[in-house]
């Protein structure tokens, strides 16, 4: 009951002659409610609208108001203009507001540090990639390294280029070439020189330097740890580099409608960035930061300070992040059996089940999360080995929400321990369509039933939560949804998705991205859906996304990005005054 509504009972009160209790308790109502209304009145007013709101009792409204950085009231347009008159608002002109979209898993460092490199993500071939770098090379003083990023290595793995016309192309420069994924890395003569490989190298351990088969010399292909025989060559990037590529990147995600990230691989240098940028209030994203696990200086300092749960949702540190094996693309996912399109290897195993159970036993009694990337099924049948006895061994930690990342091929007989051991399958619906070229022919046509098995691994009850592991991938979510949706690439093939079986539903897969991926930061009571009490994080498209056809959630337009109550991104900055924003002189942040 509102105010209005106790009101004109009162005034009925006195015709009809209630009694005197009834009248006394409704103008303690009224009271009550008049306090409620001062308390709650709101910064601004978000109406007009279709409010998708991932929350079950409520689904859909049509308005919604904030006070400070939090949603104090949903509903309909018309109680919206009825209870906050005078307010100010925001006409958001019929478009749709989503709960903020929060990103599972990735890499925002590396989008920054793409975004400022040779970018090579969508070179064909070598020779495109070598004519890049010529081009480069003519504008870049003699020594100074030149680097770039993107180049497809599960595309390229089947005939890997050699060094020599790189070697050529760039005569005067060191030249390091990431791979897509971070699993393989391309090297000209010079950067092999000064990290003094040559044929008599040995291959590091989980690393192998690919030797011409003839000559032995090595080729120039670097894969797994092999890379940082020449990465670690490079001169190390700085702070300010490091804030500049983090500040240039968050701006691109708000651009696509994220709210919250979940770092996937987070280092000091990162820490320090992330904190200073929070503090000049050049970082717009909240973050939820899984610890390098692989940097046992690091490890041990926060084993030691415990968990950092910021209050104010900016950026938590309560996780590690692990790597089990490598990327299915370039052979390095670790498998039970051999890979069916090279019977001679398995795969590359990085961290053992038994170093990831005692990351993990230790983690947990310091009420840390681990995340642990696994790609093939034996990597995951370790890791969920490794998962279960650290939790048979810590009674203590009830709710660990243990995560595995990817979790992308899985043998038939692991798929329900998920849901058992309360382990997250935290997964990506656009790994799954950029693989399907050649995912089938690395695993055969019996192990593939287990891969990118959303819905099986849903049908158990396992969590869930989507992401896009960019910059491997694109951020846009809306190729995310549309991937889980359809298991189509984005021209429609296969015309019937592949492997259709596993689509999940559109509800499925905003889930993922909203109510899933804020339950596995611990944070489903603050983030994940439009409800009161829960924080201000909204993405606004163009589009009523329930009624289009998959092919045009592609084209979906991000609006706006609300993060905190506070506009972090128009895309036209006059939209978003009403005129009674104007009128009352009040100004959107
Ligand atoms: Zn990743």
């Amino acid at each position: 009951m509102d105010i209005h509504e106790i009101l004109s009972a009162l005034t009925r009160s006195k015709r009809s002659a209630w009694p005197r209790e009834t009248a006394l308790l409704l103008l303690y109502c009224l009271c009550c409610s008049a306090l409620f209304a001062q308390t709650a009145k709101p910064d601004l007013v978000l109406h007009n609208a279709l409010v998708i709101t991932m929350n079950p009792n409520q689904p859909n409204a049509e308005a919604g108001a904030i006070r400070g950085d939090r949603i104090i009231w949903v509903g309909s347009e018309e109680d919206s203009q009825r209870l906050f008159r005078g307010a100010a608002q925001s006409d958001l002109r019929g478009a749709t507001l989503l709960p903020g979209i929060i990103d599972a898993h990735t890499h925002l460092f590396a989008l920054g540090q793409s975004l400022l490199k040779l970018n090579l993500k969508d070179v064909a071939a070598p020779e495109e990639a070598v004519a890049r770098v010529r081009q480069k090379a003519a504008s870049t003083p003699a020594h100074e390294w030149i680097q770039g990023w993107g180049w497809d290595e599960g595309k390229w793995a089947s005939h890997y280029p050699s060094n020599n016309e790189l070697s050529l192309a760039s005569p005067h420069n060191p030249v390091f070439l990431a791979g897509l994924h971070g699993f393989a890395a391309w090297a000209n003569k010079q950067a092999l020189e000064l990290a003094g490989i040559n044929k008599d190298t040995k291959d590091p351990e989980n690393g192998k330097i690919v030797r011409d088969e003839k000559s032995g010399e090595p080729t120039g292909i670097l894969l797994n740890h092999a890379q940082d025989l020449v990465a670690k060559r490079i001169p190390k990037i700085t702070l300010d580099q490091t804030k500049q590529a983090l500040e240039i990147a968050a701006m691109e995600c708000v651009r696509n409608g994220l709210t919250s990230l979940h770092e996937a691989q987070v280092t000091p240098m990162m820490l320090d960035a992330y904190r200073a940028l929070i503090r000049e209030r050049r970082m717009p994203l909240r973050l939820y930061a899984m610890l390098d696990g692989a940097d046992k200086v690091l490890v041990e300092d926060w084993l030691r300070r415990g968990p950092q749960i910021d209050p104010a949702h900016q950026l938590t540190i309560r996780a590690f992040k692990l790597f089990a094996d490598g990327a299915l693309g370039s052979r390095g996912a670790s498998l039970l059996e051999p890979y069916s399109d090279a019977q001679q290897t398995k795969g590359v195993a990085i961290t053992s089940g038994p170093d990831v159970y005692d990351l993990t036993h230790r983690a947990l009694a310091r009420g840390f999360q681990v995340c642990t990337h696994a790609i093939g099924d034996a990597a995951n049948h370790s890791v969920l080995d490794a998962y279960e006895r650290a939790l048979r061994d810590s009674p203590a930690s009830r709710d660990s929400r243990l995560r595995i990342e990817h979790a992308q091929v899985l043998a038939p007989e692991d798929i329900p321990r998920f849901a058992k051991l309360g382990i997250i399958a935290s997964m990506q619906p656009v790994h799954c369509t950029s693989d399907m070229p050649w995912a089938e022919n690395r695993l055969g046509p019996r192990r593939i039933k287990g891969a990118y098995a959303w819905c099986t691994v849903l049908e158990t009850g396992a969590h869930v939560p989507f992401s896009s592991d960019f910059p491997g991938e694109t951020l846009n979510p809306f190729y995310g949804i549309y991937a889980a949706i359809t298991r189509q690439d984005p021209h429609g093939n296969p015309p019937d998705g592949w492997h259709p079986e596993q689509k999940v539903s559109l509800q499925q897969a905003l889930r993922g991205y909203t109510v899933e991926a804020a339950y596995a930061e611990f944070e489903e009571n603050t983030k994940g859906s439009i409800e009161n009490g829960k924080l201000a994080d909204f993405t606004v498209i163009d589009k009523d996304i329930t009624k289009l056809q998959p092919r045009d959630i592609l084209s979906i337009q991000v609006l706006k990005t609300f993060i905190g109550g506070k506009l972090a991104f128009a895309r036209d900055a006059h939209a978003v005054l009403t005129s009674s924003t104007e009128r009352t002189g009040r100004h959107v942040h």
